[in-house]
């Protein structure tokens, strides 16, 4: 096996916790892997670095293509530039993509959920264009630009295609925001005409759509959307999949990729050795299928799958009593 060059984020809050049982569960795989570890967040200022995302470990990324990445806190309302809204810009990372999927022993309303959110990662409401226009108004810039439009979604209709789903349903609210989600709508229409005829094609204003979503997951296959909308409903799916301990991620651009899981540094839990380490590990499954490792992927959804279906071994989220520790080493032992 080829050795990997990857780019290990441990990030801030449960961050470390988790990227660690990810990178342990790679390594026991038998990934073959020069982890190359680098800071970004509250973590790099803390080791003297002048921003949130460091030019060296962002040059790193540019250099080896391929990152995990453990969650980052953001300050509201003051302070840095999002960390991950600088590194998806920087590195145009255009697709983030976040299979959310039943699993197997976990409880939920529903069974067979089986649906991937494709989100638009550079535009839209995260442009972060906000402008005081005076004292007590303020507003913010919708942005929405035909290529970045056509760009996610030839990258969605691409995605269904290789992965044999059948259908793309667009979540949007084109009745108010006429020219930007207009723009979005007419262009994800556009490239299911002329290039992808085979996937079947919808569209929903997303208020309907997030009832739709609760009521009955299983009729949804492949959703798109752009950035903030992206942002929402990813976390929706993951509450109805068993939360945000199970859903993973990838941000995707032409030359490079990043991987982390939808949830964030869960500063509540953080440094307890509670966390649930499982959408890291998953994202680590979505890298390994990256990289043409997918064997090793399979082998480690078996071995997370097996665990799950006993589950004896479960972190608190998912019912169980389990810390982050003792949830890896039963997915290592499966393995
Ligand atoms: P969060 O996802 O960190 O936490 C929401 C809830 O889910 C909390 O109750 C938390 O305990 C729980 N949770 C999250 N991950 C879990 C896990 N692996 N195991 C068990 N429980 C888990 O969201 P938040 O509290 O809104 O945000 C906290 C910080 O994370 C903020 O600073 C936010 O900006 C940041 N954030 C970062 C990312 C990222 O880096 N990709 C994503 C989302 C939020």
């Amino acid at each position: 096996m080829a050795k990997h060059t990857i780019v290990m984020i441990p990030g801030d809050g449960i961050g470390p916790e988790v990227t660690t049982s990810a990178r342990k569960v790679l390594e026991a795989a038998g990934l073959s892997v020069e982890w190359v570890e680098l800071p970004a967040g509250a973590t790099a200022l803390d080791q003297g670095y002048e921003n949130v995302l460091p030019a060296r470990t962002l040059a790193a990324i540019q250099a080896h293509k391929v990152a995990i990445k453990g969650p980052v806190t953001t300050p509201v309302g003051k302070g840095f530039r999002s960390v991950n809204v600088q590194l998806r810009k920087a590195l145009n990372l255009y697709a983030a993509v976040r299979p959310v999927r039943s699993m197997p022993g976990i409880k939920t309303r529903y069974e067979d959920v089986d649906m991937v959110v494709v989100r638009e990662n550079t535009e839209g409401l995260y442009s972060g264009i906000e402008n005081e226009v005076v004292p007590g108004v303020v507003t913010s810039l919708k942005v929405a630009s035909e290529g970045a439009c056509m760009r996610i979604a030839r990258y969605a209709f691409r995605y269904a295609t290789r992965r044999h789903r059948k259908k793309i349903t667009v979540f949007h609210k084109a009745n108010i925001m006429k020219l930007t989600d207009g723009l979005f709508l007419n262009c994800a229409r556009k490239i299911q005409e002329e290039e992808y005829p085979n996937i079947e094609y919808d569209e929903i204003i997303i208020d309907a759509g997030c009832m739709k979503l609760v009521q009955d997951p299983t009729r949804l296959d492949v959703l798109l959307m752009e950035n903030l909308y992206g942002d929402l409903i990813s976390d929706l799916c993951a509450g109805l999949v068993g939360g945000l301990g199970v859903v993973p991620g990838s941000n995707i651009g032409d030359d490079c990729a990043v991987f982390e899981a939808v949830h964030g540094s869960a500063p509540d839990l953080a440094g307890k050795g509670l966390a649930n380490p499982l959408a890291v590990i998953m994202s680590g499954v979505m890298m390994l299928n990256h990289i043409h490792e997918e064997a090793l992927g399979q082998k480690i959804k078996t071995a997370y799958d097996a665990v799950l279906r006993e589950g004896k071994t479960l972190t608190r989220d998912l019912g169980g009593t389990a810390g982050t520790v003792e949830f890896t080493d039963a997915i290592i032992a499966k393995l």
